[in-house]
């Protein structure tokens, strides 16, 4: 090809070539732990299945061609992949990191590296001056998500990136809502990308894991150094099921994206609805920095209803085909109620100051028929109508 190859092309062929002996055009799971040597020393480019596998191999190719990066490491959940970024950091090493994390990466900074002595400023990432008076000498890492969860607030990746670079520090973006088919934080100059693959990149909602995607050579080596060394790699079966799932990764997020965007419209044309959180909409604060970034909202809106807790929990109870659960990106629909459910850990105050009210509603839009979605959406709303 005298072309880059597409991103549907890249998703279904990229690390992945009929298998040699056999020519088995699925990459074979190779379940074994160890690999027989010809000499002492002498390998066939595997020893051990920690350090690494051929199907994990596949998978790290696969995902750093979806990232148009160089290098793929994988892990077996994304807090593995989180935790094996932090492990470069030392004692004395601070943090500026986005203040709406997700709350399992809050609670690994917050509750293990400040252990060790690693500081962290929790900022808000869209206020590029905030960013900027956080940077300390001592500021080895800027770690963002776009968008955030459940608020759906964006980063401007370039300019993050930029100031972290200029720092001297390193930068990291938690692509997991986006996934690479809406963004690609490494051409932004983002050095590490992270993601939950349990979500989109699976997007069958049936396996946990993570990877972590970079260009520069010698930081590959030093966070494969702790890959190796930490051991939070994921087992071959795992990897196969990611690989599966990246196969029609473009053609689910055009849907997911299709039908969120018209749900989110619908919400905000509805009087109990007071505000509706989607990026792919020109009311969000943040619409125009979403069309330069990403190639669409992606499958996730949030939206506040005027209503108590008790009201709220009553509306989440009342979807048919949106499933009552955490996590998100898979092919079925999910509601949650953050203030019971993802983000129940937060005490109320922080929670409304940090800007959301008790009646905030996160859907993942599945890839069901729009019709269906829509109806179910508007039945559940309509239960407040009922005393
Ligand atoms: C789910 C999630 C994680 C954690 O990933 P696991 O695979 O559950 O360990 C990290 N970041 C984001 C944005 C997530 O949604």
């Amino acid at each position: 090809m005298n072309r880059p190859a597409g991103f549907g092309t890249r998703a279904i062929h990229a690390g992945q070539t009929p298998d040699p002996t056999t020519g088995a055009i699925m990459t074979p799971v190779y379940l074994t732990s160890t690999y027989v040597q010809e000499a002492p020393g002498v390998l066939k480019g595997y020893d051990y299945s920690r350090t690494t596998n051929p199907t994990r191999v596949a998978l790290e190719q696969n995902l750093a061609a979806l990232e148009g990066g160089k290098h793929g490491l994988c892990f077996s959940s994304g807090m593995s992949a989180i935790n094996t970024v932090l492990a470069l950091l030392a004692s004395g090493d601070h943090v500026v990191a986005g203040n709406d994390l997700y709350g399992g990466t809050y609670r690994l900074c917050t509750t293990m590296y400040r252990k060790f002595g690693v500081e962290f400023t929790f900022v808000d990432m869209s206020d590029l001056d905030a960013v900027r008076a956080a940077l300390r000498p001592s500021t080895k890492l800027v770690m963002t998500e776009s968008p955030s969860n459940p608020l759906l607030r964006l980063t401007d990746l370039s300019a993050v990136a930029e100031l972290a670079r200029a720092h001297g520090a390193l930068s990291m973006c938690d692509n997991t809502f986006a996934t690479p088919y809406l963004q690609s934080p490494l051409a932004h100059g983002i050095d590490i990308v992270i993601h939950s693959t349990t979500k989109y990149l699976g997007g069958h909602s049936d396996v946990v894991g993570g990877a972590l995607i970079v260009d520069d050579e010698s930081l590959r080596a030093r966070l494969a150094h702790f890959q190796n060394s930490i051991g939070g790699t994921p087992g071959p079966l795992d990897c196969f099921l990611v690989l599966r799932g990246t196969k029609t990764l473009h053609v689910r997020m055009d849907r997911h994206a299709e039908t969120a965007v018209r749900l989110a419209r619908e919400l905000e044309a509805h009087p109990r609805v007071s505000r509706v959180y989607y990026p792919g909409l020109p009311s969000h604060p943040q619409h125009a920095l979403a069309t330069r970034q990403m190639r669409n909202g992606g499958g996730m809106v949030s939206f506040e209803l005027d209503a108590s807790v008790a009201d709220a929990k009553r509306v989440t109870a009342s979807f048919g085909v949106f499933a009552l659960a955490e996590s998100l990106g898979g092919v079925e629909s999910l509601v949650d109620h953050p203030a019971s459910m993802t983000h129940a850990s937060i005490p109320r105050e922080e929670r409304i100051a940090a800007g959301f009210q008790d009646g905030l509603i996160r859907l993942s839009v599945g890839i069901e028929d729009a019709d269906d979605l829509s109806a179910d959406l508007h039945r559940a709303i309509a239960v407040l109508d009922r005393a």
